[in-house]
């Protein structure tokens, strides 16, 4: 029988950590996993994100440092000092970003210009979620700046729930679009846009790799979230090495339910109270740790990733 370790030296490696440096945003899209907006709070000092550098060089299997939010360019002198920390350190790095800050060419080449040579890949959010008319042609603006300065570039699109839902699964989408996840605010703001499912269905996690994450993310409080609002540690707290060595899924509050029996076995494992039907998967699992909060307040962590502040 495969121990542990051995099951995870068959497995892929944890190869990226993502730092949500800010929860803060410029926009409140509806969609947000993570409750982004302007009132938001906690953003990662450059403290953190040295200490953070210096666990994922430790781990020995990190290839990619991403800069994500909220909205990272929001704390710029700290992005670009992180980027250029992680890329001296060899780490391959990325930023998520809307590009608000791209309002004419010639400024977001001002912006990127320093980041040039450091970054590996740009991801743009771009979508009908994110901002408004007035900034709609910032993301098509950041990629010609980004073109110029030969970063690799993307763009992460959500579809409306409409042209994406499939009995709580995701239908036929454009290329370049991903459906919306009904966890975070998209569960508040958007699950009810669209049909529900019998909460018995949802027997999977369809998204994440629970057992052996390939990547996680860290946020300003040293969280390790497996998925946003799941913890499976506090690198602040405890080495990253000792974190990923201590990682028992099973024996997880929540995780070891979703392995068992997906969002519906964590229901069944805590005598929930529940609705017949759920947006998705996701819906289902993430009213039920809100449910659970006070009872694995370690794990089920922080209030920002509950809409709770
Ligand atoms: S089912 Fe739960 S753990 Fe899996 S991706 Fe959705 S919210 Fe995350």
């Amino acid at each position: 029988m495969a121990t542990a370790s051995s099951s995870r030296a068959s497995s892929p490696p944890l190869s990226g950590l993502h730092l949500l440096l800010t929860y803060q945003c410029t926009f409140e899209c509806d969609h947000c996993f993570v409750w982004g907006g302007p009132f938001q709070t906690g953003t990662m000092t450059l403290d953190t994100i040295e200490h953070t550098l210096d666990q994922a060089g430790l781990l020995g299997t990190i290839e990619w440092i991403y800069f994500e939010g909220g909205e990272a360019f929001l704390y710029y002198a700290i992005l670009k000092s992180g980027v250029l920390r992680a890329k001296q350190r060899g780490f391959k790095v990325g930023i998520v970003t809307n590009a608000y800050w791209a309002n004419s060419e010639g400024d977001a080449l001002e912006w990127l210009r320093p980041l040039a040579g450091s970054i590996d890949d740009l991801s743009i959010s771009s979508d009908s979620y994110h901002g408004s008319g007035e900034t709609s042609g910032n993301p098509e603006t950041a990629r010609e700046a980004a073109r110029q300065l030969d970063i690799p570039v993307d763009f992460i699109s959500i579809a409306e729930p409409e042209a994406s839902h499939v009995s709580g699964a995701a239908g036929t989408l454009p290329a370049g679009e991903s459906a919306v996840l009904y966890r975070g605010r998209a569960a508040e703001l958007l699950a009810s846009r669209v049909p529900s499912t019998s909460w018995q269905q949802f027997t999977v996690c369809p998204w994440e790799e629970l057992r052996h994450p390939e990547r996680v993310h860290v946020d300003p409080f040293g969280h390790l979230h497996i998925c946003q609002g799941i913890s499976i540690g506090n690198l602040l707290e405890r080495p990253l090495t000792k974190i990923m060595a201590d990682f028992r899924p099973d024996e997880h509050p929540v995780i070891g339910p979703l392995l068992d029996g997906g969002p519906a076995e964590i229901v069944r494992r805590y005598e929930l109270a529940h609705e017949d039907g759920y947006a998705d998967h996701c819906h289902l699992c993430y009213e039920s740790r809100r449910a659970l909060r006070s009872k694995f307040p370690a794990e089920l962590t922080p209030d920002q990733m509950y809409g709770e502040t």
